[in-house]
Parts: C-alpha cells; sequence; structure tokens
C-alpha cells in the first residue's frame, strides 16, 4: 500500500552527513555507518560539536540491529549469495490493508528475510527543481520497459503528493512526471551512499507503529529487512517510517508524522484503542494507572481500582508537566551529546563538571517521581519516560548510581512495553543501567 522513505535504527539520517561535512570540509567523502566518525573528532572540534545541533541524535547509534546487519552481512558473503539471494517473503494482500508483504516461514528476531538490490537509484531531495525533475525523468526511461512498470506500479498518494507540493520541478511537471515524482518520494529509502533508491519488493512492506521489521542498508545500494520481533508463517512484515523517537511519542504525533509525506493516517494497533504513551498514575488508589483513549480525549478506567479521576485534576496536572518538560528542551541536545561523550570513555570534562541540562533533568526527574498522582508515570507516559531517559545519563555523571538504575529501568520498561522489540533505544538505556549497576558493585 504505502511506500517508505526513511530508515530506522539502522543508519544515521541526512542531518549526520551535514553534521560531518561541517567538520571536516564539503566534498571529502562520508565515511558510512554513524558511530565510527565521532571518534575521528579532535578535542579542538569539541566546541565546533556542542554547537551544532543537527544529526545529535544518531551519535550514540549503535544497536544490536545494527552488530546483527554486519553479522547478516557477513554470513551473506561467506554463503556468496547475490544481493537478492535472501527471499522469505512474498507479496499479498489483507482485507483491511490491501497489498502487502508476507513472511513465507517463521523468523526470529535478527533473522534476514530478504536482501533487495536498488531498482533505481535517484538523488531526489525535498526539494525538487525543475533541472532535477528533468534528469530523473531521463534516467528513468534508462530503465528496463518492465522495471519502468513495476516502478509505475507501485503506491502512488492521491495528487498533489503534499510533500512536493513546494518544489518547483513538480509543480511544472507533466502529469505523468508528477505521478513518477510521487512514486519515487513516498517509496525511496535513502541509500548508504549518495542518493535514495526504489525497491520493488521492500517497498511494498506496510508502516506499523510497532513494527516487526527493520531496514538494514548495504553499500551496493543493496537493503534488507531484519526481523526485530518473532513473525510467523503468513504474518505481514511491517517497518517503521518514521524513527523510534517518533515511535515513542502519542497517536497524534506519530499520526502528523506520517501524514504529509505519506498522506495516511495510521490505523496500525498501536493506533486504535488505548494510547499506550499516556498513562497518569492513579490518585484514587495510589498504584493503578489510567490510560487516554486512543482516539478521543477520554480516560479509560484505572485498571487497579476500575475508578475515575477527575478529569479536570488530569488535564491540569498535563499541561503543568508539559510546561516544565518543554522548558527544558533546548537542553535534550546537549544532554545526549554529553551522554555520548561519557560512554565514549572521556567521562565528564571539568569544566563541564556541573552542566545546566543535568541539574534541571534531575530537579524534573525527582519531583515527577515523588509528586503525589495524578502525574505522569515515569514507564507509563512518555513525558514520564522522556525524562526518565535523560535522569538515567545525568544520575550516572553525578555519581547517584541507584537513582540512575532506577530512572533507566523505567525507560526500558516503556522502550519495551511500547514497541516490544529488542531496538536501539532500549539497548542504548540498557547498557546506561548495566554500567550504573557495574558502577554500583564497584562502589561496595
Ligand atoms: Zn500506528
Ligand atoms: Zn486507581
Amino acid at each position: 500500500m504505502h511506500g517508505l522513505a526513511s530508515t530506522i535504527w539502522c543508519r544515521p539520517p541526512v542531518a549526520a552527513s551535514v553534521f560531518h561535512t561541517r567538520l571536516h570540509g564539503a566534498g571529502q567523502s562520508l565515511p558510512t555507518g554513524s558511530p565510527v566518525w565521532i571518534s575521528r573528532i579532535s578535542p579542538t572540534s569539541r566546541l565546533a560539536i556542542w554547537t551544532c545541533l543537527a544529526g545529535l541524535r544518531t551519535l550514540c547509534r549503535q544497536s544490536t540491529l545494527q552488530r546483527r546487519a554486519s553479522n547478516a552481512k557477513a554470513s551473506l558473503a561467506a554463503d556468496d549469495l547475490t544481493a537478492n539471494g535472501i527471499r522469505r517473503v512474498h507479496m499479498g494482500s489483507t482485507r483491511d490493508r490491501g497489498r502487502c508483504l508476507l513472511a513465507t516461514e517463521d523468523a526470529e528476531p535478527g533473522d534476514v528475510l530478504i536482501r533487495e538490490k536498488a531498482s533505481f537509484v535517484h538523488d531526489m531531495g525535498s526539494n525538487v527543481s525543475q533541472q532535477g525533475a528533468e534528469e530523473i525523468w531521463m534516467q528513468f526511461h534508462q530503465l528496463p520497459s518492465e522495471t519502468q512498470a513495476a516502478i509505475l506500479g507501485l503506491f502512488c498518494p492521491e495528487q498533489p503528493v503534499r510533500a512536493l507540493e513546494d518544489s518547483p520541478g513538480y509543480m511544472l511537471a507533466s502529469d505523468d512526471q508528477r505521478r513518477l515524482l510521487g512514486i519515487l518520494k513516498v517509496n525511496s529509502v535513502k541509500l548508504r551512499g549518495p542518493g535514495a533508491g526504489v525497491f520493488l519488493t521492500i517497498s511494498r512492506a506496510n508502516h506499523s507503529c510497532r513494527p516487526n521489521c527493520a531496514f538494514v542498508l548495504s553499500d551496493d545500494a543493496t537493503c534488507g529487512l531484519v526481523a526485530i520481533q518473532e513473525i510467523k508463517a503468513d504474518e505481514e512484515i511491517t517497518v517503521s517510517y518514521i524513527s523510534e523517537s517518533n515511535l515513542l511519542l502519542p497517536i497524534l504525533q506519530r499520526r502528523s508524522a506520517l501524514l504529509r509525506p505519506w498522506q495516511f493516517t495510521c490505523a496500525c494497533p498501536r493506533c486504535v484503542g488505548v494510547d499506550d504513551t499516556r498513562g497518569l498514575r492513579c490518585s484514587l488508589c495510589g498504584r493503578g494507572v489510567q490510560w487516554a483513549s486512543a482516539e478521543s480525549d477520554e480516560w479509560q478506567a484505572c485498571g487497579s481500582c476500575k475508578g475515575h479521576m477527575d478529569e479536570q485534576e488530569m488535564r491540569r496536572c498535563l499541561s503543568r508537566w508539559w510546561l516544565r518538560y518543554n522548558a527544558m528542551a533546548p537542553l535534550h541536545v546537549e544532554a545526549e551529546l554529553a551522554a555520548c561523550e561519557f560512554r565514549r570513555g572521556g567521562g565528564c570534562p571539568p569544566e563541564r563538571k556541573d552542566p545546566d541540562w543535568m541539574s534541571e533533568v534531575v530537579s524534573l526527574h525527582r519531583s515527577m517521581r515523588d509528586s503525589p498522582a495524578p502525574a505522569p508515570g515515569l514507564d507509563t507516559h512518555w513525558i514520564g519516560s522522556s525524562v526518565a531517559a535523560f535522569a538515567a545519563e545525568a544520575h550516572l555523571w553525578r555519581g547517584e548510581l541507584e537513582e540512575a538504575v532506577a530512572a533507566a529501568t523505567a525507560r526500558a520498561t516503556f522502550v519495551k512495553r511500547v514497541l516490544q522489540a529488542d531496538t536501539l533505544g532500549l539497548k542504548k538505556v540498557e547498557a546506561t543501567r548495566e554500567l550504573a549497576r557495574r558502577m554500583k558493585e564497584e562502589e561496595l
């Protein structure tokens, strides 16, 4: 049904390349894979890093999935398979989701289900010039006619394609050219090398906010799908079109991230029923949680005492915490980078012994944790969980190891419950928890 245009968990987004280019000079070839290049940054470049916002989230990204992807690649090389050598999926359809990809056999997390070479590589960015559109049109017509027909058979959103509306190359194009640009826009995957690729099979994977597969990209314009959950034969293969951090946001934000580029309203299992990112601690019993409904402004009864808290009080509580959390937002990037630096073994630089973000986040974490209900749960609400993630790093730096372990555990519980998969975010917070635990043992 819908195409895909972004990858999760396995490679840095374009922003990371921009970031790197700024540090080392445009025109230099960019290394592939995100975690390697940060180690090349000299201490004198550190100041530039602190001020560079783009791509920071990619700095810490090295997940189990990446390792699995490398293992998968190694085993592929050993078996001397071609790019299309694995195919454990087939195209099918379901009544409610239309055309989709289905698994041909059972799969375990880490299994590679398909590896596919891009059928068409292009360099259409977010904005297409008139000349760029014409070049793409010409390149497309150099493809074999069967490939052209197969690409034109991929999903195309209703015209005009909103994500291209501001591009001169799109506005001035003929109807046929517009259709092609629209198809490329929603079905392309950003490659590890330059440009983006369209994949005839992988591009048919539908989105889910709890995907069972993730993309794995290789240098040779090849993309694979690796299972991140157990998958049964004939089960639909799903991926996420949005980043993992977006998957941890409430339904409304996820839908809005999907709407403009792909022009559909997600109705995956996480987007109907209960919003699993908005659980408030219940003030009636002090033990249970009240969850927000997915598509209305209502709240479900407490899971423990079955009671309903006063809705006005709940709204007041949420807006209070939202304001405090939002005020901290500019510090998020700094916190991410600081955590990354810690992980690289350098520890906290003496001149940054007590950066602003650290005391802010520690204070927010403690007051949210100790606040009487109703309050966002650290492992049930997206705001609480995000605060817990930052607090885990802050407490670790400050040597408050017990609090670091507790905060990391809350974050891990949230991610596991919401995504039910071994994701990058989960690995990262589990690493924090392990580090804090180890340091605590050494201390004793
Ligand atoms: Zn969804
Ligand atoms: Zn209750």
